[in-house]
């Protein structure tokens, strides 16, 4: 029996399996990380790729080490000093540099020997800790941590949930989705509010300019963070101070500023479209059909309460993240079977240790009635990693 199994080997995992490992001493071979992908933090460099983000929204301090100083030391090393580019305010780092750092972390503490290829499928109890089922056999451990989130499920507003795999329409966050192989299009559109649909329309525009048009349903948002970093832990006395999980999760919903943008992302918004790369239109996209009968027609998008619409063969959604409970249907029939304790949102009620059970720990947005705002940030996988490794 291991010691430790970490479901899930992206950002939250990773961080968790090198904080266990180093800080706390948990050696090598009695902690392991399941998770479907070959290679650690797969699904976060797949989805900023297709963004085309070059900067991270997050300071250099938020970075996959517990020490916060950790990227900005390597930045002045051989390896990191190439990529040493920051935006201001905050010192955020290149996503080059940001990958380069993870890459460099995962190699010094051999997270790449630890990790198991497979995806949770079944959990139960055992004496002394837990067995995890997966596709290729069971894994049993004395603790487990689940440390997967919300990036495997793209949210599709109700009005495109039919056009699902329909010939033109794509997410951007479906795990399938390849920007860089998209075909040549004559009519882009990509639907979306936040910073995520400003950068994927900012790239579509770079490689075919003056076809991309970019539908949001209300004028850019301006914000730094997705969450101010008082969540991080100032403001955090006032979320603590109410244990009602019905309104801390209100507290957290107010707090995450949902479908904004930095203002450096919404000026190059602006410029592109000043110069004609790109074109903005604010409406809220209300039917969508095929223009013939054809499965592989045209698309008309309309926005019918102000008479606008567009002509389009490819559509891509930058709509967001599905904020159902992670996990799915064998998280559920464990919930039921151990009646492990949920708020009337659906989400863990865990204790300060993020423990849900006894030997059963979550990170990330599992973890968000008790991290708080920042929890499904990566700044939320240290406070999560520090939470779960206290007493060690
Ligand atoms: C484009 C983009 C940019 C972002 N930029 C920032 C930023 O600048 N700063 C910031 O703080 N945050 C940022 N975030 C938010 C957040 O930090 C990332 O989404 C981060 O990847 C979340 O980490 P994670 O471990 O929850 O998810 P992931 O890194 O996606 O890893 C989850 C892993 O769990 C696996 N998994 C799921 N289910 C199972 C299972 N049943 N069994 C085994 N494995 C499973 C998945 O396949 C995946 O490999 C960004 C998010 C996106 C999408």
């Amino acid at each position: 029996m291991l010691d430790w199994l970490i479901v899930g080997g992206g950002i939250h995992g990773t961080h968790l399996a090198l904080y266990l490992t180093q800080r706390r001493r948990v050696p090598l071979d009695r902690l392991r990380i399941l998770d479907p992908y070959p290679e650690p933090l797969a699904l976060w460099e797949h989805h900023t790729a297709n963004v085309g983000m070059t900067y991270l929204r997050s300071g250099h301090a938020h970075n996959l080490h517990y020490d916060p100083f950790s990227l900005i030391t390597f930045a002045r090393t051989q390896a990191g000093q190439p990529l040493a580019e920051f935006l201001e305010p905050y010192g955020r780092p290149s996503l080059a540099l940001f990958r380069a750092h993870s890459q460099q972390l995962i190699q010094q503490y051999k997270l790449n020997s630890i990790r198991l290829m497979g995806r949770a499928s079944g959990l139960s109890r055992i004496p002394g800790g837990w067995r995890v089922e997966t596709e290729t056999g069971s894994i049993e451990s004395a603790q487990v941590a689940l440390a997967f989130g919300l990036t495997e499920q793209p949210a599709w507003p109700t009005v495109f949930a039919g056009m699902r795999g329909a010939a033109g329409v794509q997410h951007i966050f479906d795990p399938a989705f390849d920007r860089a192989a998209l075909q040549d299009w004559s009519q882009a559109v990509v639907v979306g509010g936040g910073i995520t649909a400003a950068q994927t329309a900012l790239s579509l525009a770079l490689r075919q300019p003056g076809t991309v048009t970019l539908v949001m349903r209300h004028p850019p948002r301006l914000h730094q963070f997705d969450a101010d970093p008082g969540w991080v832990g100032m403001t955090l006395g006032e979320f603590y101070a109410d244990a009602d999980y019905a309104r801390r999760r209100a507290v957290i919903q107010r707090a995450r500023h949902r479908g904004s943008m930095p203002p450096d992302v919404a000026r190059e918004l602006q410029t592109a479209v000043q110069h004609g790369l790109l074109h903005l239109v604010e409406a809220e996209v209300n039917a969508v059909n095929r223009t013939t009968t054809d499965l592989h027609a045209p698309l008309r998008l309309e926005a019918r309460h102000s008479g606008w619409s567009l002509v389009a063969d490819t559509l891509i959604l930058a709509t967001g993240l599905d904020p159902r409970r992670p996990g799915g249907a064998w998280l559920d029939a464990a919930i039921d079977q151990f009646g492990l304790p949920l708020a009337p949102d659906g989400y863990p009620i865990v204790d300060q240790r993020l423990a849900w059970a006894e030997g059963l720990h979550v990170s990330g947005p599992l973890a968000e009635l008790e991290i708080g705002p920042v929890a499904r940030n990566i700044i939320g996988a240290r406070l999560a990693a520090d939470r779960i490794g206290t007493g060690l």
